[in-house]
């Protein structure tokens, strides 16, 4: 696992234009807390899981030993709705929010918690029917809305590439991601959209080469 964890900091070296922004969140819904604690050792803090009940759960065991205040959880999956207050109090990044219903109740959950909670709008690049996220013109009819709400901050965008070996096509989705930031910040963010969370074990290094800022990383580090 040190060797993996290893050989994608070289990666992120190698590939990212800018490599002083780019962090690693170790995916951890494949393994249990013997791994996690690994991981941690290694050095890596961000950790992202798709699940609440299973976030939940992983973060009361770590809470009960000394790495719990070392890690930072973030939420990479389907978010449902009436499952937010379970993890509001201390989720440092939802990476996929994709429906106003859902930035709402963030954001009304964390007034309840007085935090601000960071997320990251979901893009739906390719327009697969199989993939969550935003279609554009959805995100662009809601966010004069979401832009009202004073308890999140969007940070930035995050997609999923189609599974496929076409490097062409895949780094096509990752570099209109990364238009899609600029347009935002732009027309509306006035540049603090900053965070592109895309790539995960079989194209990251395309994502970096497209200026990933969050890497989301399992099989890889596990294998
Ligand atoms: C599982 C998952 C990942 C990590 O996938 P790997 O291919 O194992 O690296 C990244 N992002 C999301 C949203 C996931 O669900």
């Amino acid at each position: 696992m040190r060797n993996n964890i290893q050989k994608i900091e070289e990666d992120i070296k190698k590939h990212s234009p800018h490599p002083e922004k780019v962090r690693l969140v170790a995916v951890t819904k494949y393994v249990g807390v013997e791994e996690m604690t690994e991981v941690v050792s290694a050095g890596i803090s961000i950790l992202g899981e798709n699940r609440v009940q299973v976030l939940k759960d992983k973060k009361e065991k770590f809470d009960q030993t000394d790495l719990g205040s070392e890690i930072r959880w973030h939420f990479i999956g389907n978010l449902q709705k009436n499952k937010v207050k379970y993890i509001s109090d201390y989720i440092e990044m939802v990476h996929s929010v994709n429906k106003l219903s859902l930035a709402r109740e963030i954001d009304k959950r964390a007034e309840a918690s007085e935090r601000v909670i960071d997320i990251l709008l979901e893009i739906n690049i390719a327009g697969e029917e199989s993939k969550e996220g935003y279609q554009l013109e959805e995100l662009y009819r809601d966010l004069p809305e979401i832009l009202k709400l004073k308890n999140i901050r969007v940070n930035g965008l995050m997609t999923m590439a189609p599974f496929s070996d076409d490097v062409e096509l895949v780094r096509g989705v990752f570099k209109r991601l990364r238009e899609i930031k600029d347009e935002l910040n732009s027309e509306y963010f006035n540049g603090e959209l900053k965070e592109l969370s895309m790539g995960m074990s079989g194209d990251y290094k395309i994502a970096l080469e497209e200026g990933a800022t969050l890497i989301r990383i399992g099989s890889k580090i596990f294998s």
